[in-house]
């Protein structure tokens, strides 16, 4: 079973050891120590232990390859076509949402002590970036996104300058420059 941290200190945490993740003093923690291939060290606190729950998700390679939420203690793989849905219909909370494009980054890492308590607005790790969810701008885009795809626009003309002929639709692409404001914006092109 996977936790979604407790989300307050205890001055009962006496360990003396810090998780470099979720920066907790649990009992069961064991020394950190990072391998020479890690490369997200910029994603980690202050710390010299790991503590047992951050472990197993450090160490499945699968948290960091496939995009995921974690909800009522278990974890739920997402494939794309999962991706957008999950944003408009969150889980119960506490929730943890991380989504990636290439399974590169353990971006994660960064939410892990950090549980959504609300379905309404709420933060994902997006490859190794935080960005922050609003349900209801998240279905406004989606609609915008496919409405324009249908009209022509590539992915590139819906993250970077839209194409010149593409300007016959002018509302569309005064949404979509509005939107690129947003990260928000950037899953949503990705996953639709
Ligand atoms: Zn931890």
């Amino acid at each position: 079973m996977l936790l979604i941290k407790k989300f307050t200190y205890s001055s009962a945490d006496t360990n003396p050891m810090r998780c470099v993740i979720c920066g907790f003093q649990d009992e069961k923690m064991t020394p950190f120590r990072a391998s020479t291939n890690f490369t997200s060290s910029n994603l980690l606190n202050y710390g010299d232990g790991i503590c047992e729950n951050c472990r197993k998700f450090f160490e499945d390679q699968n948290y960091r390859r496939r995009s995921w939420y974690c909800s009522k203690g278990k974890v739920v793989f997402l494939d794309k076509k999962d991706i957008l849905p999950t944003l408009i219909d969150p889980p119960d909370p506490p929730f943890l949402i991380h989504l990636t494009k290439n399974g590169k980054k353990q971006g994660f890492l960064q939410i892990l002590a950090k549980p959504n308590f609300s379905r309404d607005r709420f933060v994902i790790s997006f490859d190794d970036r935080m960005i922050w969810i609003d349900r209801k701008e998240i279905i406004e885009m989606k609609k915008v996104a496919e409405d324009a795809r249908k009209r022509g626009f590539r992915k590139r003309d819906l993250l970077g300058d839209i194409h010149p002929k593409l300007w016959e639709y002018r509302d569309l692409c005064e949404k979509v420059i509005s939107f690129k404001k947003n990260p928000a914006w950037e899953v949503v092109v990705f996953a639709i």
